[in-house]
């Protein structure tokens, strides 16, 4: 049987990606703003057809075996990466990816986001590990460009984009993971305006390595009199090396590798205990790691949540493109694996039948393109909001995608977490006893993916964010834009009739229970029942805002012929029939102020 275009990739899908991008967003139309003016849809495509080949041809290759031959430390205290690794990372900033987005004044290409979602999309599919390093790069390059000085742009962020630098984000410490308020690295200033840092930081990924010249390390600290809680927090710039005027690098900080952490998955990006001030090294023979302040003092967590929320709808990305490539893998698999008759062969001498003709497989890799491609929609949605807040011409649409994006991040971090990684748990099935072997890749998207709920704040805190934040904020204007968004894309499917319109009313009636919840259970006034079912909402919330997307996707197939836009329809049908209607049970939850996890006590487990 001859494969559909849509597999010839298992990493993802080429035609997926189109209908996306062009059919359903319309990227070409993003020419005729000011901000792009000097770019087409086929500068949009040639990029991605780059990330495309370099991530099949550079990063894929050692996905497997970075993951075999996990990080470790040498005789010589170095840490040592499979070799793959460096060559794939420098052929990726030698193809300027690294400023995919960034202005084209610190040597970036420019490109609006959606594009370099989509374009890195590809290498988080062919090796999220490996990905690791470019993403955590960029990131920190995103942040010092919103939030650094002039004299910080040129010195760490320029040659971050020539890929000679790469960075990290250091929140986290042993005792303090979700609650940053708690972290005790700190800062004392110096009489020349820098800082000295000492403390220790946990979890840190990419925090030693010898890919770059250079790790530009953006810390969290305290200073002295900052006052308690998230309000004393102050953010700095912590070089491996420490820069010379000229750019050439000096002497090394006082920032060391105390350790390495052994994970689950996500074993290509190793994962460091790093110790700041212990004087292995003493930079202008002094202890204590040099340290330049970003922005104000104080105001550190609100420069990082610039990082973090990038980070978020990342992380989202490549939970996304974990579960489709598994899926892909499974897609591939299931038509190849012959096993067993349908039910309505009697005969036992006659030939087995690829498992995709069995209505249960069919049913999990329909759920799985449900998740990947509804999970994709998203993250390049959110990926066109931040164009719209950084391109429109009218300041007050620019602020409504500003916020918009704010309430759907939230979402975004966790919904494709945890839906693309039952995708991954739903290929290893596919795959039966071969899905748990390790000379198949999908035991090891499962195992991979699995990080995504908990890094980059977890899946419960994801949900105090929405409901206790960002459904509030501004007296609910976030949850108002989503609502009217929605109702929009409800209101054209009204008007196409038929199907459209029956999911339309479909989602129309999810949507009005969320708001009815939502201003019933903060009208109750009682905080701790309605914060005890903030996971369920998060989940209801997600489900309801991935069913809008999937009828989106409808409207975009509408009235298209062929069996990439049948498909479309199936998966919509089933993400209405099938997932849609859990939200009611969930919501329901929180109608009820239901207190059976509060009340719990812990002497009863
Ligand atoms: C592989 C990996 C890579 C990482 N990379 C980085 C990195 O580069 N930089 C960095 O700074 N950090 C990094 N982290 C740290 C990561 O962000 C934290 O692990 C995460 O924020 C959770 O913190 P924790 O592990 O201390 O868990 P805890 O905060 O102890 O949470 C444990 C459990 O309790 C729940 N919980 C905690 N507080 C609350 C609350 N108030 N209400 C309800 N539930 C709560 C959580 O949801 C979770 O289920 C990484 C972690 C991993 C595993």
């Amino acid at each position: 049987m001859a494969l559909a275009a849509s597999t010839t990739s298992t990493l993802l899908s080429r035609r997926d990606l189109r209908f996306l991008l062009h059919e359903w967003l319309g990227v070409e139309r993003l020419s005729e703003r000011p901000r792009y003016a000097d770019q087409s849809a086929e500068l949009y495509d040639d990029v991605l057809e780059l990330a495309e080949q370099l991530a099949s041809d550079k990063f894929a290759p050692h996905n497997r075996s970075a993951d075999a031959a996990e990080p470790s430390i040498g005789a010589d205290g170095r840490v040592v990466l499979v070799p793959e690794v460096k060559p794939a990372v420098q052929a990726f900033a030698d193809a300027g990816l690294l400023g995919t987005t960034m202005p084209e004044s610190v040597g970036g290409m420019g490109l609006p986001h959606v594009i370099g979602s989509a374009a890195f999309a590809w290498f988080q599919a062919a090796n999220v590990g490996t990905s690791g390093y470019p993403f955590l790069t960029v990131g920190a390059a995103n942040l010092l460009l919103a939030n650094g000085s002039r004299e910080q742009i040129e010195t760490w962020v320029t040659p971050m984009v020539e890929g000679r630098f790469f960075g990290t984000m250091c929140l986290s410490e042993t005792q303090a993971g979700s609650s940053l308020a708690d972290i005790t690295t700190r800062a004392e200033p110096q009489a020349d305006g820098t800082y000295r840092l000492f403390g220790t930081k946990m979890w840190i990924s990419g925090g030693d390595h010898e890919l770059s010249e250079n790790i530009v390390h953006l810390v969290l600290a305290k200073l002295p009199g900052g006052g308690a809680g998230v309000k004393g927090i102050s953010l700095f710039i912590v070089p491996r090396f420490l820069v010379e005027e000229d750019g050439s690098l000096g002497a090394r900080n006082d920032v060391v590798l105390a350790g390495l952490n052994h994970k689950m998955g996500y074993r290509g990006t190793v994962n460091t205990v790093l110790g700041f001030g212990e004087g292995t090294y003493q930079p202008g023979g002094q202890r204590g790691a040099v340290g330049y302040v970003v922005g104000e003092e104080h105001r550190g967590l609100t420069y990082m949540f610039h990082m973090m929320n990038e980070a978020r709808v990342g992380v989202g990305l490549g939970a996304t493109c974990l579960g489709y490539t598994g899926y892909l893998k499974a897609l591939r698999y299931a038509r190849e694996r012959p096993q067993g008759r349908l039910l309505t062969a009697r005969d036992p001498s006659s030939p087995q039948v690829p498992i995709i003709e069995h209505a249960d497989v069919k049913r999990m890799l329909l759920a799985q393109k449900a998740y990947v491609e509804g999970a994709l929609a998203l993250v390049l949605y959110c990926g066109k909001l931040l164009d719209d807040e950084q391109s429109l011409e009218d300041e007050e649409a620019r602020a409504k995608a500003h916020l918009l994006l704010d309430v759907l991040t939230p979402i975004t971090k966790s919904w494709p977490s945890q839906w693309c990684l039952e995708a991954n748990w739903l290929a290893i099935q596919v795959h039966g006893g071969y899905g748990y072997a390790r000379e198949y890749d999908v035991e090891q998207h499962y195992r991979d993916n699995r990080l995504n709920p908990i890094h980059e704040g977890t899946h419960g805190i994801q949900g105090l964010d929405l409901l206790g934040r960002k459904v509030t904020m501004q007296g609910g204007a976030g949850l108002g834009l989503l609502a009217e968004a929605i109702g929009v894309t409800v209101k054209r499917a009204t008007s196409a009739g038929g199907e459209a319109a029956v999911l339309g009313e479909q989602l129309g009636a999810a949507l009005q229970l969320l708001l009815e919840v939502t201003a019933q259970a903060w009208g109750s006034g009682e905080v701790a029942p309605v914060l005890a079912n903030a996971t369920a909402y998060l989940e209801a919330a997600g489900h309801t805002v991935v069913a809008w997307l999937w009828l989106e996707q409808w409207l975009a197939a509408d009235g298209k012929e062929g069996d990439f836009y049948d498909g479309k329809r199936q998966a919509a049908r089933y993400f209405f029939r099938t997932e849609l209607p859990k939200t009611g049970p969930q919501l329901d939850l929180l109608a009820h102020l239901d207190r059976t996890s509060l009340d719990m006590q812990d002497a009863w487990f």
